[in-house]
């Protein structure tokens, strides 16, 4: 029988009526190990996210795990075995197996179910269902001001667009079973820890154009760009909108794009360190100034890249 659980609005929506207000529960399985069959906990890093964001989920059991998989946004999750796993209990899960859960910035707003199916080693597989909670994100409009062309590009550059948006479609639809980074991921410029515009809907020249799905970083022409982790470098040269642009495989579905370039240092199937140099920041293709566009995109979902630097610490 499988179980099956909720997590998020479903368990906050009793009212407590306290003193004369309104007390409303914060909402359960943030943060709380929910079971999933004998000796097995799964753990959202939250139990809801905006558009674009990004969760961790934990499958914790106190034996190893045999089978495990789960189906989140009609893709198979893509999980990796922590192998010195940190715990605040005094007993150590035995297995501790992680994921990346993208959530694409214009997926629409609603419920949607992750479902988990695990066994441990000489148990019984379960499944068990998340819900997640997706809210409407907080982007704001903004117009901009860019070259004619990139507006009412011609017949070819059109051509040449569509080309080079599908190559990317490509990319980030493959899945390296292999996860190549270690650690923490870190912002590829030095001395920078935030950037602005993610998920901004735009304006160009009078018409609306697609959400910005990256992260901008204004910074002077030439400035180092650096690899946000290790990974495998798949594309490495000059597109139409992002102009001089690296993107580099980090395995499980886990992608960095580094567009605008003014030079670029490597090409495509280098293996990259973390921190190594791609290339220098610029303003080619399309842009109103020398800046870093740094995009992530997770399992195919455009996700805020600052999210993965700031969810995953001993990975
Ligand atoms: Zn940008």
């Amino acid at each position: 029988m499988p179980g099956r659980i909720r997590v998020g609005y479903y368990k906050s929506i009793s009212l407590l009526f306290v003193t004369g207000v309104f007390f409303v529960p914060a909402p359960a399985g943030a943060n709380t190990p929910e079971t999933c069959g004998p000796g097995v906990a799964l753990k959202l890093s939250a139990p809801e996210s905006a558009q674009g964001g990004l969760l961790l989920l934990e499958v914790t059991s106190d034996g190893p795990i045999a089978d495990l998989s789960a189906e989140w946004n009609g893709r198979n999750l893509a999980f990796w075995q922590v192998t010195n796993p940190q715990s605040d209990s005094k007993t150590p899960p035995v297995d501790l197996q992680r994921a990346l859960l993208g959530v694409d910035l214009e997926k629409p707003a609603g419920s949607y179910p992750v479902s988990v199916h695990v066994q441990s080693a000489g148990g019984k597989p379960t499944t068990c269902t998340l819900e997640i909670a997706v809210r409407l994100g907080k982007f704001a409009t903004e117009s901009l001001h860019v070259d004619k062309e990139f507006v009412e590009p011609s017949p070819e550059q059109i051509k040449r667009a569509n080309e080079e948006r599908d190559r990317l479609r490509e990319i980030f639809d493959q899945v390296t079973p292999q996860k190549l980074w270690v650690g923490s991921f870190r912002v590829p410029l030095d001395g920078v820890s935030t950037g602005g515009n993610f998920g901004k809907r735009r304006i160009l020249n009078g018409q609306p154009g697609s959400p910005h799905s990256g992260v901008d970083f204004p910074a002077a022409t030439g400035t180092a760009v650096h690899a946000a982790q290790a990974g495998r470098v798949v594309l490495a040269q000059e597109l139409f909108f992002s102009g001089n642009t690296v993107v580099v495989d980090h395995g499980l579905g886990i992608y960095t794009f580094y567009g605008h370039l003014s030079a670029i240092d490597v090409k495509a199937g280098d293996e990259v360190q973390s921190g190594q140099v791609l290339g220098k920041v610029g303003a080619t293709g399309r842009v109103t100034g020398p800046h870093l566009h740094w995009g992530l995109t997770v399992e195919r979902a455009r996700v805020n890249p600052l999210q993965l630097v700031s969810l995953l610490q001993n990975d």
